[in-house]
C-alpha cells in the first residue's frame, strides 16, 4: 500500500516536473520560432526554386510550431496552475514530445535541398532527452519511431546515396545518445524523488513517534488524563503565574469510595473501565480551562485556575453530585459509584507550595473519608 502511493506521488512529480518543463520550452521555441521565420522570409528569393521552396517549407514548419508551442505553452500554463496533473490533461505531455520529434525530422527533412546536414533532428532528440522525463521503455518506443520516420522522411529531398547512408547511420547515432541520455536523466530525476519520498515518510514516521512519545510521557495510559509528572510540571507553572499576577487557583483530590470492592466484585478489567469512564466524566463536567491527571491508583486532581477556595468547593459539590447521579454500566449491571473530594487553594509566594497545597487536599479528601465518604471537604 505505501509503495503504491509512493510510486503515485512519484508518477505526479514527475508530470508536474514535464509540465513545468513543456512551459518553460515553449517560451525559449516561440521567440526561436519568430526570428526563424523573420530571417528566412526576409532573404527570400525568387531565382532559386530550390531554396524557395526550402525556405518556405523551414518558415512553415516554424510557423506550425509555433502555434503549437502556443498552445502547449497555455495548456501547461492552466495545467500546473490548477493542479491537474492527475487527469488525461498530462497527455499533453507526449502530444508536446511528439510534437518535437515530428518538426526536429520535419525541418532536417527539408534541410536536405540545400544542406547534406542532421542538426535539426539532433536538437530535437536533445531536448526530447534532457526536457522530457519519460520511462526508458516509452524512451525507447520514441526514438524508434522517430527514428524510423527520420529515416524514411530523409529520402524524399536527398538523392544523393552516399550523403543519404551517412546521415542514416549518423541519425541512428543520434537517436542512440539521446536514449542513453533520456535513460540517465529518468533513473536520476527518479532516484531523487524516491529519496526525497522516503526522507518525508521517515519524517512523517518520526512526527508520528514523538507524538506517541509524548502521548506516554504526558498522559496516563489507562485514562487518557495528564499523568502525575506533567501535572506537577503544570501545578508548578501555575504557581509561578499567580505569584506573578496575584490570582486566586485552587485544587481538588477525588478518591473514589471502596473502590476495591468494584475490583473484588467485578475483577479488575471492569475496574480499569470504571477508571476510564470515571475520569472521561470529570474532564466533561471541567472547564476547558480546568486540568485534571490521575495522580495514582483511583485518586484524580484536578486543577481550577482563577477560582478562589469557596468556588471551588462549589465546583467539587457540583462534580460530587454528578458522580453520584451517574450510573455506570457494565453489561447488564449498574455501578453505583461516589467519590470523596478534597478541595485546598494553591498558596502564592510560598516555598514548597505545591507540597502544602497538597497535604491540605489530602487532608481535607481524609476528612471527608471520615465523615462518611461521598462529601467535600475543605482545607
Ligand atoms: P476508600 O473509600 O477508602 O478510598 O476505599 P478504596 O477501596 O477506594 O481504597 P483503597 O485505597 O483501599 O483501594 C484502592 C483500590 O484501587 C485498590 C486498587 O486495587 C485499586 N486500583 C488502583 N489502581 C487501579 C487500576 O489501575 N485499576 C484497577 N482496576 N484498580 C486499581
Ligand atoms: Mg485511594
Ligand atoms: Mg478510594
Amino acid at each position: 500500500m505505501q509503495n503504491k502511493t509512493s510510486h503515485l506521488s512519484i508518477t505526479n512529480d514527475i508530470r508536474s516536473i514535464n509540465i513545468k518543463r513543456i512551459f518553460y520550452l515553449t517560451l525559449i521555441s516561440i521567440p526561436y520560432n519568430l526570428i526563424h521565420i523573420i530571417i528566412f522570409y526576409t532573404n527570400l528569393s525568387k531565382d532559386n526554386p530550390t531554396e524557395m521552396k526550402w525556405r518556405l517549407g523551414i518558415i512553415f514548419c516554424h510557423a506550425s510550431l509555433a502555434v503549437l508551442m502556443s498552445i502547449f505553452g497555455v495548456c501547461a500554463y492552466i495545467i500546473s496552475k490548477k493542479a491537474l496533473v492527475a487527469t488525461p490533461m498530462h497527455l499533453m505531455i507526449y502530444a508536446a514530445l511528439i510534437t518535437v520529434f515530428v518538426f526536429g525530422v520535419l525541418i532536417t527533412a527539408i534541410d536536405q535541398l540545400v544542406t547534406a546536414s542532421i542538426t535539426p533532428f539532433l536538437v530535437a532528440c536533445t531536448i526530447v532527452s534532457v526536457v522530457f522525463l519519460i520511462r526508458p521503455l516509452n524512451a525507447f518506443l520514441f526514438f524508434l519511431f522517430s527514428y524510423a520516420g527520420f529515416f524514411f522522411a530523409l529520402s524524399t529531398y536527398q538523392k544523393n546515396p552516399s550523403i543519404l547512408l551517412s546521415n542514416r547511420v549518423n541519425g541512428m547515432t543520434t537517436v542512440g545518445i539521446g536514449l542513453f541520455v533520456s535513460i540517465m536523466m529518468w533513473k536520476m530525476t527518479t532516484s531523487n524523488l524516491i529519496q526525497k519520498q522516503l526522507i518525508a515518510e521517515q519524517q512523517e514516521e518520526l512526527m508520528k513517534k514523538n507524538g506517541e512519545l509524548e502521548r506516554l510521557a504526558f498522559f496516563d495510559q489507562l485514562t487518557g488524563v495528564y499523568n502525575r509528572r506533567k501535572f506537577e510540571e503544570l501545578l508548578k507553572n501555575e504557581i509561578s503565574r499567580i505569584s506573578r499576577y496575584h490570582q486566586p487557583a485552587s485544587i481538588v483530590l477525588i478518591d473514589i469510595d471502596n473502590f476495591k470492592r468494584i475490583n473484588d466484585h467485578y475483577g479488575h478489567p471492569v475496574g480499569d473501565r470504571v477508571l476510564q469512564e470515571f475520569a472521561g466524566l470529570l474532564k466533561n463536567n471541567i472547564r476547558d480551562t480546568d486540568s485534571i491527571s490521575r495522580w495514582g491508583g483511583e485518586e484524580f486532581l484536578i486543577l481550577l485556575p482563577n477560582t478562589a477556595l469557596e468556588e471551588a468547593k462549589k465546583t467539587a459539590e457540583k462534580l460530587r453530585q454528578i458522580v453520584e447521579n451517574y450510573e455506570q454500566l457494565n453489561q447488564d449491571s449498574e455501578i453505583h459509584l461516589t467519590a470523596s473530594f478534597g478541595v485546598a487553594s494553591l498558596p502564592a509566594d510560598r516555598q514548597n507550595a505545591l507540597e502544602i497545597a497538597y497535604k491540605n487536599a489530602d487532608d481535607a479528601m481524609y476528612l471527608a473519608k471520615e465523615n462518611g465518604r461521598n462529601r467535600v471537604e475543605a482545607k
